[in-house]
């Protein structure tokens, strides 16, 4: 095995210029050893479990410009929607009655959706569904929303902070937007007590070995309970569009390598990479992700939540999205866990 892998493997970190090193020999590693390692350090963790979240997309309103992102403020051709609070709610049951123990309620960065709309949506769904876990994904708020949302019931937050190179993070982002800012975002939800996601577009325009190490230095430093990373895929309306999409070979290897990071990571095969091919999540699962997303939002909004070209599922039920995925899951030797799924070591009754 390569010497930084095992490197990696002993001490749980490596140097900004190993992770150069490592990210620049890529192609001479074997990745099946690769694989196999992650594989099994993410079996001593969570077994062959694999968890899913019913991924609700609420709203496709957004109030920012993102280059990459298709459901940018700027896009006049998105057709916008919002669910209402009951709409949310009937997702959360229809997907409890299909095992999702998990509701992640993710949006673009809609003024619609204020402290008290959002508070009363969790409230709702954690008095109907008390087992059941709520993450948000609405993007950057003050530190002051956050703790009402987390008080409200939400215990987890998917921020990914796209890039942790300042440089590289005004290549993606208008200038209203900073890498101090996203980065405060995730201090402020990790010092409330939220389970915290961060994570990367994988090839986006612009990104180097350099910007990837400064996001492993980030991660092995913040050392967050889940990371989301997918390739990044062009969107027809944005500036973007020419650019060419992140490739699977690396995406896969930044997930094996950030399992060995992290072991106990929650760590998603996300829909991006399923969209890139036809066995892109089942090969995320191979090289050590641990969770899937299937999409619970209701069929009528699922094409119009747009953040690239190409994305999968846009037109399935619910239901179909669940029982394709355990198929999908059962093929390759895991299985679909119907629990709330939490880090590893998270809660102190995980250590007893
Ligand atoms: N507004 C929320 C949710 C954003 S959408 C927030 O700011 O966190 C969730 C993720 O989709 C983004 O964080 C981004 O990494 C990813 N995404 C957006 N556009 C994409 C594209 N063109 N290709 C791949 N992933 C994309």
């Amino acid at each position: 095995m390569d010497q930084l892998i095992e490197k990696l493997r002993q001490n749980g970190a490596l140097e900004r210029n190993e992770w150069i090193t490592l990210l620049n020999r890529r192609s001479r590693i074997d990745t099946d050893e690769l694989f196999a390692l992650s594989r099994e350090v993410r079996e001593s963790v969570y077994g062959k479990d694999v968890y899913m979240r019913g991924l609700i997309e609420f709203t496709n309103y957004c109030k920012n410009d993102c280059y990459y992102c298709g459901i940018r403020r700027g896009n006049n051709k998105a057709e916008r929607y919002r669910l209402t609070e009951d709409n949310i709610l009937d997702c959360c049951l229809t997907g409890y009655g299909l095992g999702f123990r998990t509701f992640v309620l993710q949006g673009g960065e809609d003024p619609y959706f204020t402290d008290g709309r959002l508070e009363r949506i969790v409230r709702a769904i954690k008095k109907s569904l008390p087992d059941c876990a709520v993450t948000l994904s609405v993007g950057e708020r003050s530190g002051n929303s956050y703790e009402r949302l987390f008080n409200a019931g939400a215990e987890r937050y998917l921020l990914r902070n796209e890039t942790a190179n300042g440089a590289h993070y005004k290549m993606l982002h208008p200038p209203v937007l900073s890498l101090e800012n996203r980065m405060r975002c995730l201090r402020d939800l990790k010092e409330i007590g939220y389970q915290v996601g961060c994570g990367f577009m994988v090839g986006s325009p612009g990104q180097t070995p350099e910007c990837l190490a400064d996001d492993l230095m980030f991660i092995q430093a913040f050392k967050p309970q889940m990371v989301g990373i997918g390739p990044f895929i062009p969107h027809r309306d944005t500036a973007f569009a020419p650019k060419p999409q992140g490739s699977l070979g690396l995406t896969l290897f930044l997930l094996a390598i950030i399992r060995l990071l992290l072991p106990n990571l929650l760590l998603p095969a996300t829909t991006a990479l399923g969209t890139i091919h036809p066995k892109g999540r089942e090969l995320g699962i191979l090289a050590g992700a641990n969770v899937v997303m299937p999409n619970l939002s209701p069929s009528g909004v699922r094409g119009k939540y747009l953040l690239y070209d190409g994305k999968i599922c846009t037109g399935d039920e619910a239901a179909e999205c669940r029982f394709c995925m355990q198929r999908r899951i059962e093929r390759i030797g895991y299985k679909l866990a119907v629990s709330r799924g939490d880090c590893v070591g998270f809660y102190r009754k995980d250590l007893i």
